[in-house]
């Protein structure tokens, strides 16, 4: 079952079905109609990271790497040393190495292959009903906030073609992550990189409501008119390369957590937490009940308070105009 198809009544679910850039500026459009119609800050968005925090490996690793014979930790290693060498970005750097080694192998890698990849990337347990889990709760929970919408999005350095490969790809609302060209060169060319600070880029295309890759970014809009305000949005990321975006989705009023493996990986967590980057830790498990459920529904309802709050300011604000 679907988020989709298991809402019922007033949540509503936002999400494209082509990779997310067909829709111009729907949530600008919207909070620019509710604005004159209705309280428009009603879309809760739950942003993730993908590798280490959804899946517990890179991606990359499952299949690719695999299936051109390459060892995923000589091939890490490669890649940091060959980016550090050649003061090369890495990620750029192991988009290319890639398809390098893929050809030197002789194996060709297209598109679709890609794609089918996604099929076989492990999942974190709970994962697959977490969506549903989510949508329910907010149903629940909003009785007295009609027309609260929710949304996840996902940013990450890996790759689109495989995410779109993934059980779980319906369940976005868009996907922000690298991506290949595979048309007009030799070898699949790298056509978005998204790096680590690059992530805090698309908080803010979400914040306000230009998904639409081609569109600008940077011109101002005053924060009335941002369709999802960072207070709205939760981040969930797994270590290091996700402190840029929970650093900007803190600073400006939102919410973050970090998941962690379990075992070892906890301190990374811990670390974390101690440094102001998150709300909340928890180990990587999306079931009904866990820690990350409970923490995740305890900052929802904080969101959600807020919303009705936020809301009824904004009826006293239009009565008194009238
Ligand atoms: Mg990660």
């Amino acid at each position: 079952m679907t988020e989709q198809t298991s809402l019922r009544g007033n949540v509503r679910s936002g999400r494209t079905r082509s990779g997310g850039t067909s829709q111009k500026s729907a949530p600008a459009r919207a909070g620019a109609q509710a604005a004159k119609s209705g309280f428009g800050k009603k879309t809760i968005a739950l942003v993730y990271d993908f590798d280490g925090t959804l899946s517990p490996r890179p991606m990359q690793e499952y299949t690719f790497l695999p299936k051109i014979g390459e060892d995923p930790k000589a091939f890490w290693r490669e890649c940091n040393e060959t980016a550090r060498a050649q003061d090369a970005d890495p990620l750029i750097t192991y988009m290319h190495l890639m398809y390098k080694k893929a050809k030197a192998r002789g194996v060709r890698i297209d598109r679709d292959d890609l794609v089918a990849l996604g099929r076989d990337v492990e999942l974190f347990p709970g994962v697959d009903e977490w969506f549903g889990a989510m949508a329910e709760y907010i149903q629940i929970r909003s009785e007295l906030s009609q027309g609260v919408e929710l949304r996840h999005y996902l940013i990450s350095s890996g790759l689109v073609e495989i995410i779109e490969g993934t059980r779980i790809r319906p369940h976005f609302h868009n996907v922000f992550a690298s991506e290949y060209w595979f048309d007009p060169y030799d070898l699949p060319y790298p056509k978005r990189v998204i790096t680590d600070t690059g992530k805090t880029q698309y908080l803010f295309r979400i914040n306000k409501g230009i998904e639409k890759l081609g569109d600008s970014i940077n011109e101002h809009m005053p924060e009335a008119e941002r369709p999802i305000p960072f207070s709205n949005m939760i981040y969930f990321g797994d270590g290091d390369t996700d402190v840029p975006s929970m650093a900007v989705t803190r600073k400006n009023g939102g919410h973050a957590i970090a998941v962690h493996a379990g075992g070892k990986a906890r301190t990374k967590c811990v670390n974390l937490f101690k440094a102001g980057r998150c709300d909340f830790f928890a180990q990587a498990d999306y079931r009904r009940g866990s820690e990350l459920f409970k923490r995740t529904t305890l900052l929802i309802d904080r969101i959600l308070a807020d919303i009705r709050v936020q809301e009824e300011t904004w009826r006293m604000a239009r009565a008194i105009e009238r």
